[in-house]
């Protein structure tokens, strides 16, 4: 639905010239939550913009349903764009605001009053139609803006950190119900978000953005289990890095060797990565406490992290590093160990993820 090649953007020109976006490609599908996911300044809301059409890429190319962009203003483009602000009229009602935008395109009287009515009943909003927004609470002033975006039927709908001004219970609410506005209406959505949790939760693909570069595209899993980089593994959940031999690549997978005869199974490095000393991400759940001997790393016992759905063991190596692992409560827990003791680590077979770089 929509092809991004090599897609720059320098703003300035000079000694102070900055690149926001350096040559950044992805094809996003049609009917797709697609999540452009990364931290504060890494480019995400400036590659919205230039699919919005509200300013000019430097170099490259964005083609949406087989029509070039380049050059089209904001309002040809079948795009809509919800923001972080909301920016709804606050002297105007909630039917009014909906209404607005298809007013403007010129549309039937009856049309848009059919519209409006099915847009309200979209978000949940039909018995507040006739109050103004301005005495609207920010998770309702939320569904307006929606609403009011998704009314012309764009095939696009861009989304700006929408949910970033609500509560955290709300926010929460919100994430399934855009999931299920999206599912519903078939419109393709891209959201950005700088919150991992959040675009593990309601996407189906994710393309992780740093300095603006995109450093992976995949699905959530994807993206959370095989991470490209040592960037993507730090950025998404909690990861352990650790030293390791890699001592053999064979068909449809690896071997890592700990110590002499201490071995584990991998999923095979990306290609071109040879044999030798190799940098591993490993998720603290992905691990488990056993008696010293019997892992595949060994260390002191320094912390233990209660936390209400799990515990978290801190573990300092013989190597030096330190090691988290999280167990859930409905595993089998480790019999109380006493912080200060010596313990063995047992990595899960397929836990350990070699990274690129
Ligand atoms: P955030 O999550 O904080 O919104 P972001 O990933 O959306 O961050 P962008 O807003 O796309 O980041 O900005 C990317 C970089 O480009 C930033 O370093 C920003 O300072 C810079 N930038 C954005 N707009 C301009 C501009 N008009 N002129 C100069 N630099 C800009």
């Amino acid at each position: 639905m929509i092809e991004i090649k090599q897609v720059s953007k320098v703003y300035g020109a000079g000694a102070g010239a900055y690149t926001a976006l350096d040559g950044v490609s992805l094809t996003i599908r049609e009917n797709e939550f697609f999540t452009l996911l990364g931290p504060s300044g890494c480019g995400k809301t400036t590659l919205l913009r230039m699919i919005a059409g509200f300013d000019f890429v430097t170099t490259g190319s964005l083609v949406l349903d087989g029509e070039n962009l380049i050059g089209k203003p904001p309002y040809l483009r079948p795009v809509n764009t919800v923001f972080q602000s909301y920016a709804l009229f606050p002297h105007m009602t909630c039917a009014q605001n909906i209404a607005f935008g298809l007013r403007m395109l010129r549309k039937p009287k009856d049309e848009i009053a059919r519209t409006v009515a099915e847009m309200l009943e979209l978000v949940q909003m039909t018995r507040m139609a006739d109050r103004l927004t301005n005495q609207l609470s920010g998770g309702q002033q939320q569904r307006i803006a929606l609403a009011r975006a998704l009314a012309p039927h764009p095939k696009v709908l861009l989304l700006d950190e929408p949910l970033s001004a609500l509560d955290f219970k709300l926010r929460k609410e919100m994430q399934i119900e855009l999931k299920r506005l999206q599912t519903q209406t078939g419109i393709t959505f891209v959201f950005v978000t700088h919150d991992q949790e959040e675009a593990l939760t309601m996407s189906d693909r994710i393309a992780v953005m740093s300095a603006g570069k995109v450093r992976q595209i995949g699905r959530p899993r994807e993206i959370y289990d095989q991470p490209a980089d040592r960037f993507v593994a730090d950025f998404i959940g909690e990861t352990n890095f650790l030293a390791a031999n890699l001592s053999a690549i064979e068909a449809g997978g690896a071997c890592l060797e700990f110590a002499p005869g201490v071995r584990l199974r991998a999923r095979a490095p990306k290609a071109g990565t040879s044999v030798g000393p190799v940098t591993l991400a490993v998720r603290p759940e992905h691990a488990e406490i056993v008696s010293p001997g019997d892992g595949h790393l060994e260390g002191e016992l320094i912390n233990i992290v209660y936390f209400g759905t799990g515990t978290a063991y801190h573990v300092r190596l013989r190597e030096g590093a330190n090691f988290v692992v999280r167990t859930q409560h409905a595993d089998i827990l480790p019999a109380d160990i006493p912080v200060g003791d010596r313990i063995g680590i047992r990595l899960r077979d397929g836990a350990a993820q070699i990274l690129g770089d």
